[in-house]
């Protein structure tokens, strides 16, 4: 068992089974032995590859977006703009690189970045030191600048905590992590049911739950409905609410047992974005979307930037261009053009941003 599956066996003999939401913010979140705590989880060496990771066009994509809102919403003179996980940098690296030359943009640019692992953090320092722009840390939203905000959010919301709850006996039971005859962690259901949970369902549902991504896509509606802005939500899952779980582990690039090596391997789930776009209503936003990452790239012009870079690239660059475009839209159904999907909201005072036509 890893370091953390030993803390939370004594965890569990101590107090009992816990919920798959604390075993999730144990394995990645934890100070000493989380996940993301303790590493650089990102690329070939690590254990999956992010849109950013894989090609400069998705930054650069994204920060004509930011620049086209600004320009379309009068320029404002401060505009804070906001990363939520920003793993390496290199989402917001491509982001200030292709805005550079936008006139007054930068000048009124304040740079957030939302991060808890300090390994990460650190990291995030050396990519932007030469961007030209002060960056500034935060640990979680709850102190963003009370500004007009552009928010941006590529693989965030799938590695929050989740829960599940089983349907048994019509009832719904939750999920917890307990410790088996043998040692290791095992799955199980609470044997008190949930009876605040009203949805009608048939024995054996899984429903996931993600309610502190719920929490935090609330918040930041809030604060945009109140200063105003946009944002961006980018995420494998799916655009519509339904039963069923996808929680899953992934360790060099392959896929492994979420309970088998915890702190070692990233957890995460799909992303719920019909709920996601609910959250967002309620609190007063226009919401963009769901739609495809094929179909916002598309539409923001990747081809022609990957044709640019083509231009003046040598036959290494050349493969490497054309390998990306095609990686970053392609559409079966596990390519990321399809899988992931992009959410936009915004202020009902904005234009609508670019990419979603
Ligand atoms: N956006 C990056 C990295 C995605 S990995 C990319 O696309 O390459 C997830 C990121 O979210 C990491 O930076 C991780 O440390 C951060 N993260 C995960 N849970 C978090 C939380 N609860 N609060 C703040 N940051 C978190």
């Amino acid at each position: 068992m890893t370091p953390l599956g030993q803390d939370i066996a004594r965890l569990i003999t101590l107090e009992g089974p816990i919920s798959l939401e604390r075993y999730m913010g144990l394995a990645l979140g934890d100070p000493r032995y989380g996940y993301y705590m303790t590493r650089d989880p990102l690329g070939a060496q690590g254990d999956f590859t992010t849109s950013p990771e894989i090609s400069q066009m998705f930054g650069e994509l994204i920060g004509l977006w930011c620049a086209d809102l600004w320009l379309r919403m009068g320029q404002p003179e401060k505009l804070s703009l906001v990363e939520l996980g920003p793993g390496r940098g290199t989402l917001m690296q491509d982001v200030l690189r292709a805005t550079k030359n936008v006139i007054g943009l930068h000048r009124a640019l304040s740079v957030k970045l939302v991060e808890m692992s300090p390994v990460l953090r650190e990291i995030q320092r050396q990519t932007l030191a030469s961007s030209g722009v002060a960056v500034e840390w935060r640990e979680d939203i709850s102190a963003l600048p009370e500004l007009p905000t552009l928010l941006l959010a590529n693989e965030f919301f799938d590695a929050l905590p989740v829960r599940h709850y089983q349907r048994m006996h019509q009832h719904w039971h939750q999920r917890l992590v307990g410790l088996h005859q043998e040692g290791r962690l095992t799955f199980g259901l609470a044997a008190e049911p949930e009876h605040a949970l009203k949805l009608e369902a048939p024995d054996g549902t899984v429903l996931e739950l993600g309610l502190i991504g719920e929490r935090i896509m609330a918040d930041l509606s809030a604060h945009i409905a109140r200063f105003g802005g946009a944002g961006l939500i980018i995420d494998y899952g799916h655009t519509q609410s339904a039963f069923g779980e996808t929680l899953q582990a992934m360790k060099q690039h392959a896929f492994v047992d979420p309970l088998e090596a915890p702190g070692e391997a990233d957890i995460t789930t799909h992303v719920d974005f019909e709920r996601l776009g609910h959250i967002a209503r309620a609190q007063g936003l226009e919401i963009s979307g769901p739609t495809t990452q094929a179909h916002f790239l598309s539409g923001l012009g990747i081809v022609e930037r990957a044709a640019r870079l083509l231009k003046d690239a040598d036959a290494a660059q050349t493969k490497e261009v054309e390998a990306a475009l095609i990686r970053l839209t392609e559409q079966t159904p596990t390519g990321m053009g399809s899988l992931f999907k992009v959410l936009g909201l915004r202020h009902v005072d904005m234009p609508e941003p670019a990419g979603f036509k």
